[in-house]
């Protein structure tokens, strides 16, 4: 039996980074992935490349609409949802005398809306004894440069995530955070880090982390499955995956 048999995982930004690595590790697991991602042909080749069964769901998570039409086609093909890992999230590096209102509802709109809404469409589906995850960021309680913006509206899980997991608690909902430091993943590149500047970056980075190195999105699946699987008597914690980060 695997750990995650029969299990059905709703995984969103699945098509990348730590979400495709979780969906991944859940499909290994045995689990129903479906994943949602904001580009249909990138979405088509991370299910391909998931296998297992895998399905993608092409949406918008700070359309609110988005969520409701998730839920009832998961419902439809799949009855209920076990795991709902509410994943997908933006940064931009600003200090805050440049941030745009746009660019400040943006963050919200993905990184806070997003998730909260994304529950209240979901929750209704997650079976008893089920459980929700979030993602988070070590920038949500280690003060970073430049990502004030980016660490309000992930500061905001923590407190979402403990509040759930109370709301759910009659039907046996476990809620969790995850909270990454630094890995590596095609976030980097969106912050506009040029491929050339990379290793200068990356070295950076190491020299911050007690572990020496930058994480690895299959490093944080692991912290996701444990969360969604293992940890069967943990609730409403915050996980910090950082090799040591929030040390320093
Ligand atoms: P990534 O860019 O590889 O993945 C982000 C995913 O979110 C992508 O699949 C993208 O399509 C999806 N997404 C973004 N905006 C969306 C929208 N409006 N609608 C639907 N999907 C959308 O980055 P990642 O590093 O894998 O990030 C995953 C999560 O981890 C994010 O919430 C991010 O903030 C968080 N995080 C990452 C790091 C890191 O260093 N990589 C550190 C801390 C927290």
């Amino acid at each position: 039996m695997r750990l995650l048999d029969d299990k059905v995982t709703i995984i969103t930004g699945g098509n990348s980074g730590i979400g495709k690595a979780t969906a991944k590790r859940f499909a290994k697991e045995g689990a129903q992935v479906v994943i949602t991602g904001r580009r249909q042909e990138v979405l088509d080749l991370a299910v391909k490349e998931i296998g297992h069964g895998a399905v993608g769901v092409c949406g918008d998570v700070a359309a609110n609409d988005f969520h409701q039409r998730l839920a009832d086609s998961v419902g439809k093909w799949f009855g209920g949802v076990d795991v709902y890992f509410a994943n997908a999230g933006i940064i931009k590096l600003e200090a805050s005398a440049a941030v745009s209102e746009i660019g400040y509802d943006e963050h919200f709109a993905v990184n806070t809306r997003g998730v909260f809404f994304g529950v209240q469409a979901i929750s209704p589906l997650i079976r008893d004894g089920g459980n929700i995850i979030v993602t988070s960021s070590l920038a949500a309680t280690k003060i970073l440069p430049q990502h004030t913006l980016y660490a309000g509206s992930k500061a905001a899980m923590a407190a979402f995530a403990r509040n759930w997991a109370i709301e759910f608690k009659e039907r046996r909902i476990r809620v969790n955070i995850l909270s990454p430091g630094p890995v590596e993943t095609e976030i980097l590149t969106k912050l506009g880090i040029a491929e050339a500047d990379r290793p200068g970056f990356e070295a950076h980075m190491a020299d911050l982390i007690p572990a020496g190195r930058m994480g690895r999105p299959e490093e944080l699946a692991e912290a996701a499955l444990f969360l969604a699987a293992k940890g069967t008597f943990v609730n409403g914690v915050e996980l910090v995956v950082d090799g040591g980060m929030s040390l320093t």
